[in-house]
Formats: structure tokens, sequence, C-alpha cells
């Protein structure tokens, strides 16, 4: 089977950019050096990015100063930097199968999921966080009639990002839509897996009115591009989603450098728990298989240990395993596929190093296990299950980060809860029980920063995400992820 036709004709309905934006320009890497984009679907090279290091990191936070300290968006009135921002969400939407098409061929996706899920769901995040800017109201304290205290926020100045490849655009925009809703300069440093979407946004919110220098994208390698935009001295915040390896480092840069703000979001190994009350187990059944199934499983919500009471884990497996049998991995731009490549080869090979891992280790294998569709090229691997999973194997503690379903049997709701919170992770958790006690008592007990109810994956834009323990701190989405983005100053007047 061949994908390569689809390829060809895709990339007709695109604009690649590949250079970094700085200052509102495309501009080649200082050093030259480029980096080839390889499309999953077929392992062919679309293009070669500009592979940029600390001397391009450099010229971009001194365009981003520039702009911040001449007050040409940090000042602008509220209410026009909202209209600008909106244009900048119209833009996006005008763009939207472009911008699909252009994120599944960088990073394998199905199509389906870029053009319904991740392109409207960043319109929606950049829309969101414009139309906080002008409704937003600063405090007065309760001082003393000879004072006037005012509590104010402002923006910090130039912030970094440091995004991951699996929702490449929308998880940048969960950056710097607040970023940039709060008047802070912002640099980018896409994953270098994709950052395709990335450059061609920049160039939208360019065209949108967003002034030159308070939005630059700089591609090129974490360990060169990444690290000096998180040591750099002139960086007020740096804000990262990615491995909770990488996430420490970050941290680390911080502190040697600047003291700059960090907040990291850094995945998990989220326990979805079947209690044997469950209200419906067909729900539940395919819920737990698209909670790891969904985007390949490179999801960092995704429900990778499935925590199933012992009374109704045989008969419980079978209608999760149903699901997956009937998934076939297939072309991502065809419209009807629903599960699709990995990001890349490395990826792959890292998917399927867990699961020979999951075997050595006693796990029993359900169903997949396998590089799929390799006569393509591409980097797929079949949906699979383990079932007899103990919590303490590796496959139930190491973020695999792809289709793979670790089931862990447990006797009671206590065993459950032990089981949940025993991981260095907390992003998410879910709970499947007619049991109202269950249910609150799972919700209080867990420590994750999300936990679903009878569902998988509830949240939208008004709710904060983020992690406990070493999935990281700060949250992004809703207003509270504006805290990230500002500092508190107290004024205090005394008054004659
Ligand atoms: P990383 O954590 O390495 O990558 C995330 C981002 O950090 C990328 O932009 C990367 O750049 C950058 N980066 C890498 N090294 C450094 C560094 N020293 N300093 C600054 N930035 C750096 O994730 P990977 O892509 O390597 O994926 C590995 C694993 O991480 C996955 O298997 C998964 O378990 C986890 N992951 C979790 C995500 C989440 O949403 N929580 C998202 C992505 C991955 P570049 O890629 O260009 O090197």
């Amino acid at each position: 089977m061949t994908f390569s036709n689809g390829v060809a004709a895709a990339l007709k309905k695109v604009t690649i950019r590949t250079e970094a934006f700085i200052g509102g320009e495309f501009t080649p890497a200082r050093s030259g050096e480029t980096l080839p984009c390889i499309t999953p679907i077929d392992g062919s090279e679309i293009a070669q990015l500009s592979a940029c290091d600390a001397a391009d990191i450099d010229a971009a936070v001194q365009a981003a100063r520039a702009s911040f300290e001449s007050g040409v968006w940090s000042k602008m009135p509220p209410r026009k930097r909202r209209q600008v921002m909106l244009a900048f969400a119209d833009k996006i939407e005008a763009h939207s199968d472009e911008l699909a098409l252009l994120e599944t061929l960088d990073m394998g996706k199905p199509i389906r999921n870029t053009r319904n899920a991740d392109i409207p769901l960043v319109v929606q995040t950049i829309r969101y966080y414009a139309e906080a800017i002008d409704k937003i109201y600063d405090e007065l304290g309760p001082s003393p009639h000879d004072a006037v205290s005012m509590i104010v926020r402002e923006p910090l100045g130039v912030v970094g990002a440091v995004t991951p490849w699996n929702f490449p655009l929308l998880m940048a925009s969960w950056k710097f839509a607040p970023a940039l809703a709060t008047g802070n300069s912002v640099i980018m440093k896409p994953a270098e897996q994709a950052s395709l979407t990335m450059l061609r946004a920049a160039e939208l919110a360019q065209e949108a009115g967003i002034p030159a220098g308070v939005l630059n994208v700089v591609p090129g390698d974490g360990a060169k591009a990444g690290k000096a935009l998180a040591l750099h001295m002139d960086v007020d915040a740096l804000v990262f989603t990615g491995s909770t390896a990488v996430g420490k480092l970050i941290m680390g840069y911080g502190a040697q450098s600047n003291l700059k703000r960090v907040a990291l979001e850094c995945g998990g190994k989220s326990p979805q728990i079947i209690m044997e009350d469950c209200p419906d187990f067909d729900a539940a059944a395919s819920a737990a298989a698209w909670a790891v199934f969904y985007d390949q499983g490179q999801v960092c919500t995704a429900g990778t240990r499935l925590l199933v009471q012992n009374s109704i884990k045989d008969e419980f497996l079978a209608k999760v395993a149903a699901v997956a049998k009937g998934l076939k991995p297939g072309d991502p731009l065809d419209e009807n596929t629903r599960f699709g490549a990995l990001v890349d080869e490395t990826q792959m090979n890292t998917v399927l190093g867990y699961i020979e891992k999951g075997g050595a280790e006693g796990a029993k294998l359900v169903c997949g296990g396998e590089r799929a569709l390799s006569e393509s090229g591409g980097f797929y691997v079949a949906p699979t299950i383990f079932d007899g999973v103990d919590n303490q194997m590796t496959i139930a503690q190491e973020e695999i980060f792809g289709p793979v379903i670790s089931a862990i049997g447990f006797d009671d709701f206590d065993d459950a809860m032990r089981i949940a919170n025993d991981t260095v992770y907390g992003l998410a958790a879910g709970i499947w029980t007619s049991n109202l006690n269950y249910a609150h008592k799972a919700s209080r007990t867990i420590r994750a920063g999300n936990v679903w109810v009878n569902c998988w994956d509830g949240s939208d834009i008004t709710t904060p995400f983020g992690g406990f323990k070493q999935s990281g701190f700060g949250r992004d989405r809703s207003l509270h992820a504006l805290d990230k983005y500002t500092e508190l100053k107290t004024i205090w007047m005394k008054l004659s």
C-alpha cells in the first residue's frame, strides 16, 4: 500500500514556511543549518526546516524585547488589541482547511481530527483570550480613607514557549493566546517534528495586524534552540509542554539564568477506573479505548492505565478489545481514517520497545503489538492492549505516548485508589460508577489536575488544564492561565 500520491496532492494545497519568523520576517538559521521534515504518512521528506540555535534565539529575543518596550502591543488600548486578536482568529479560521492538512502532513494524525478538532479549537482558544482582554478589571483594595490601593496586572515582557508535537498548533495556542492577550511579546520554539503550522500561523498573525516582533517563531532542535531560549537572560518566562525529563531541565535552566518564571505541563500515566457498578459498560468500553487510541495515544491525558474491578474484568476487556480490533490503521489523509501514524520513526520504535518490554515483564498481549502498514513507508503501530499488568511494570509506570493500554485488575474501591495514586504523575484520572460516594471520594482522593466521572476528557477552554506531582505545575486554558503571563503589582497612593 502506498500513500505517496495523497501526500503529493496535499502538498500542492498548503503553504510551507520553513524559516524562522523573527521581527516580522522569515529568515534562515544564521548557521545555514537545516533539518529534514519527514511526513510519517509515508516516510518521505516534505521540507527542510531551519535548524536554529542560540544566535537565532538571541535575535528573536532582541526583536521581542524591542517590540515590548516600544509599547506597540503591550500598550495598545485593550479594545484594539482585542480586535487584532479576533482578526487573527478569523485568519486561522479562514485557513483552517490548509492548516489541518499541514498538521496532518507534518505529524500524521488523521485529517478528521485536525479538521474537526485541533484547528477549530485553536480558533476557539484565540477568540476566548481575545474576548477576555477588555472584560477583566483590576482591583481596588479596602484601603483607609487617606489612601488608595490598587492591585494591577502587568505583562511580564518577553515570554518563551517550548511546545510539543502531539497537538502542535493547539498546544502552542494554549501558550501564545493568553500571553499575547496580556500584552507580552512571545517567542515560540515548536517541536522539530511538527513546526510547520506554527510558522504559517505566525504569518497569518502578522496579516491580521499583530505587530512585527510581537510573535516570533524559532524552529530547531530542543537541545540547541529550546535550551538557548530557556537559558536566555532577557526572557521573563518559559512555558513548556513535553516530557518530564525535559521539564526538569527547563526548571534548571530557569534557575541557572535569570530566575525566569517557569510553567510545565509534562504528561502522565492516567488511571481510568471501571467499577463493577459502572452505569454503562458499552459507553465505558468505548471511552476506555478512545482514551488511548485517539491520536494514536500521543495524548498527555491518555488513560493508559485501565483499572478494572476483577469481578467484571474479562467481560469488560473483551468489549474494549472489540473496539481496538475494529480500528485499522489507515492513511491519515483519508477522511474515513480514525487511526493514523505516529509522529516519527523514533517514536514508533520507542512504542514498539515498550510493547516488547511489556511482554518480557509478563503482561499478556490481548491484541495489536506490532508495526502496521510498513509497506507504506510510514510509521504505524496497531492498537494494542495488555492484560494482567502489574502496576509496578514499566508499561504501567512510564509514559509510552503510543496506542498501548495497560489493563490492571483491582479488588475493591480502596485498592483502586491505592493503585491510581501509585505513580509519579498526576495529570488526569477517571472513574465509572453509579455510586455517588465512590464518584465523590475518588475525585477528592486521586492526586491529579483533572478528574472525570462517567466520561473521559470532558473539558473545554473555560476549564483549567494541568497537573499535580511530576506532571508539572501552572495551568493552561481558562482565565486562570492569565496568571502565568502577568505580574501582580500593588500601588498604594497616600492622599493629602
Ligand atoms: P520532549 O520533551 O523532548 O520535547 C518537547 C519540547 O521540548 C520540544 O519542543 C523539544 O524540542 C524541546 N526540547 C527537547 N530538549 C530540550 C532541551 N534540552 N531544552 C529545551 N527544550 C528542549 O519530548 P519528545 O519529543 O522527545 O518526546 C519524548 C516523550 O515526551 C514522549 O514519548 C512523551 O512521553 C513525552 N511527551 C509528552 C508530551 C505532553 O504533552 N506532555 C508532548 C510530547 C512528548 P525538539 O523536539 O525540537 O528537540
